[in-house]
């Protein structure tokens, strides 16, 4: 469907289009692999998210790198018939499924679907009171450009929310934690989805990341402030939260 922002050109790379094939690859099987991976503890980091958001009705939200739209869904109902939210992904696969489910959940004109890539947002500036990322900034190649991007997009008051894995503040679980990603997460994506290296992948990818503090820095020096962030069990994962004043 054409919507009145238009498509963008994806710019092809060597790790984009890995993301690509992992993306295309996995998004039959993302919901279910999401519950199995996480015990189901994504729905609480997501609720906590949409908490954070602080959105209200009549709002615009933009969720990028929305793959298959669990906060999307949530925004729908957030904003009401006179808000509008947009599901964005670089993926047609993860969009494509996003968009059946959705359908599927009920939602209809409040929201609209997007492929666009974060590093090269398709919309106008000052266009969204609020912006999600949730765990895709760590399969962005340029992610100063996709932060720099989405501050663009933002309206001045508006909110950026990255909800992505981050550095374990204990070495025990961090420890513990290496050993689930680099040894069972590989197995099970191999057991439930046949598929073990998008999940190899996923394991390096959340060992590349920068942590808490490096991400703050980031999203300041991409012009955000008031940047803050939550630790979510036990810093696995962490929240940030930055202003467009
Ligand atoms: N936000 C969803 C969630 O939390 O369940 C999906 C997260 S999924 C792990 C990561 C998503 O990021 C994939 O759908 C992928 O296609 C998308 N993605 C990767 N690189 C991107 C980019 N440069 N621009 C937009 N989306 C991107």
């Amino acid at each position: 469907r054409t919507t009145h922002f238009g498509y963008q050109e994806v710019p092809v790379d060597e790790k984009a289009s890995r993301v690509a094939d992992v993306f295309h690859s996995v998004a039959a099987r993302y919901d279910v692999m999401n519950d199995l991976m996480s015990f189901g503890i994504h729905r609480v980091w997501k609720r906590l998210t949409l908490e954070r958001a602080g959105v209200r009705p009549g709002q615009r939200v933009l969720d990028i790198a929305g793959g298959t739209g669990d906060l999307t869904l949530k925004f729908s109902r957030k904003v009401g018939p006179r808000g509008q939210v947009v599901l964005a992904d670089i993926n047609a696969s993860m969009l494509r499924v996003g968009r059946d489910k959705l359908l599927d959940h009920g939602v209809g004109g409040n929201v609209e679907y997007v492929q666009a890539n974060a590093e090269c947002l398709p919309f106008p500036d000052n266009s969204f009171d609020c912006i999600t990322i949730a765990f895709g900034l760590r399969n962005v190649t340029d992610k100063d450009a996709a932060l720099r991007s989405m501050t663009r997009v933002l309206k001045p008051g508006g909110r950026l929310l990255v909800l992505e894995f981050s550095k374990p503040d204990n070495p025990l679980l961090s420890k513990a934690y290496d050993d689930y990603s680099f040894h069972l997460l590989p197995k099970m994506g191999q057991w439930v989805a046949g598929d073990a290296d998008s999940y190899r992948y996923l394991a390096e990818s959340i060992r590349m990341h920068p942590d808490q503090e490096t991400l703050k820095g980031m999203m300041e020096a991409a012009g955000l402030e008031r940047v803050e962030y939550t630790n979510l069990t036990g810093g696995i994962v962490a929240l940030h939260r930055g202003i467009k004043l």
